[in-house]
């Protein structure tokens, strides 16, 4: 396509044309993106919309911020890729930057959420073969959980629709309610090499762990020999106003996993342990592209950023002042029958499906997204300042209001 047909390409148009090659594999909002600028996007006819969802938990320096580009861009005319047969002082970088934050020891960056649970998967039970000698290990993952699209992600990902036409999957998944300390304590056997869940969980409807059930299963993973994995790719990333949610419950993993905001746009993840943990050696797992210098410029640039804006300071402030407000909402509305997050990840369970609000919100030029049928999940930039959120509200009743 030639740069002057781009200019005269309607919305319709580009939607239509997308539709008749794209893979059928998500049903869209009828928008063409443009641009983005902070917390704002624009569609392709101009429109301006806030942004409440920021690219599912990506966009947590909003759109398009100076140093992070700045950054990027001179990698890009430094060097992009380089296969990890060698060594680069960005990567160097930013593996210092996601240990330090972490608590963890090692990391290994993929290029995506689902690559980095294939990784802390691979680390279980390598984990359990150094330890028994054998390769039967079983993981114990959570119902209701999303952990990711590929086939050793979705053998622990919790949800039938998502699971049920692929499968036979991995074996030795097993799941327990979560929340339920003692279901999983019942699932735990001397196979199980793992505990695998979200400190909270993102698509499953935006539910936080308990401190109790976070706090117990640290216990039965030290008791057990067994590693505790978190995946903290929604909510890590200083969404919850500390740079991990787990730090909330005083509690440290064996192995997190991270991605979404860990680039804030340049596709990468992480999956990082303690020394103990890293059990993946030489020949065990690899990668082409996973921590090449341009995915690690913009790595580097977000932990930068996030100290420069102080970003976890920022979290606290807003993220309160968003759940007094929500409160609020729920208060008004009969079919709002929960409230429940922290931080800039939380959400607003509906009597209803949410589906009508979120269209009506669009309408209106406010960017939703929900967290299974009837939740409002908000998860917007955390550069978000109090007007945005007052005007989040406005913009969410008035939706609410012309629907119900
Ligand atoms: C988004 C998500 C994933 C998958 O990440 P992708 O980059 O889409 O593969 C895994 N776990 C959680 C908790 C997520 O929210």
């Amino acid at each position: 396509m030639s740069k002057s047909e781009d200019k005269s390409l309607t919305a319709k148009e580009c939607m239509q044309r997308t539709e008749e090659v794209i893979m059928h594999t998500y049903n869209r909002y009828p928008i063409v993106w443009d641009k983005g600028s902070g917390v704002d996007l624009y569609d392709i006819e101009g429109k301006k919309y806030l942004d409440f969802v920021s690219g599912i938990a990506v966009h947590a320096l909003g759109y398009e911020n100076e140093k992070w580009k700045t950054a990027i861009k001179d990698q890009l005319d430094k060097l992009t890729h380089i296969s990890n047969y060698y060594y680069s002082v960005p990567m160097m970088q930013a593996a210092e930057n996601v240990t330090k934050a972490s608590g963890m020891d090692r990391v290994f960056f993929t290029n995506s959420g689902t690559e980095a649970v294939e990784g802390a998967i691979k680390t279980a039970r390598k984990y359990y073969y150094n330890k028994k000698g054998k390769a039967d290990s079983e993981i114990i993952a959570m119902d209701h959980s999303f952990h990711g699209r590929s086939l050793g992600s979705l053998s622990v990902t919790g949800t039938k629709k998502y699971r049920e036409a692929f499968e036979p999957l991995i074996g030795g998944a097993v799941f327990a309610t979560y929340n339920d300390l003692e279901d999983v304590r019942s699932k735990i056997t001397d196979k199980t090499a793992a505990i695998l869940l979200e400190t909270i969980q993102g698509e499953g409807g935006v539910y936080p762990a308990t401190k109790e059930f976070i706090t117990g299963i640290r216990k039965l993973c030290d008791e057990h020999d067994i590693l505790m994995i978190l995946d903290e790719i929604q909510c890590g990333m200083g969404r919850t106003g500390t740079m991990f949610a787990y730090e909330n419950y005083g509690v440290k993993p064996d192995v997190v996993t991270i991605a979404k905001a860990l680039g804030c746009g340049i596709p990468v993840g992480a999956f990082a342990t303690t020394e103990k943990a890293a059990a993946l050696v030489a020949g065990d797992h690899g990668t082409t592209y996973g921590g090449n210098p341009l995915a690690m410029a913009a790595v580097n640039a977000v932990f930068d950023q996030f100290e420069e804006l102080q970003i976890l300071e920022h979290v606290k402030m807003v993220g309160a002042y968003l759940f007094e407000q929500l409160e609020l909402v729920k208060e008004k509305y009969d079919c709002i029958i929960g409230h429940r997050g922290v931080g800039l990840i939380q959400g607003l369970e509906f009597c209803v499906p949410v589906g009508d609000i979120i269209k009506k919100a669009i309408e209106g030029g406010l960017i939703l997204i929900n967290a299974g049928a009837d939740v409002i999940r908000f998860v917007p930039p955390l550069v978000i300042e109090k007007e945005h959120v007052d005007e989040m509200i406005r913009k969410l009743t008035a939706s609410i209001d012309a629907v119900m």
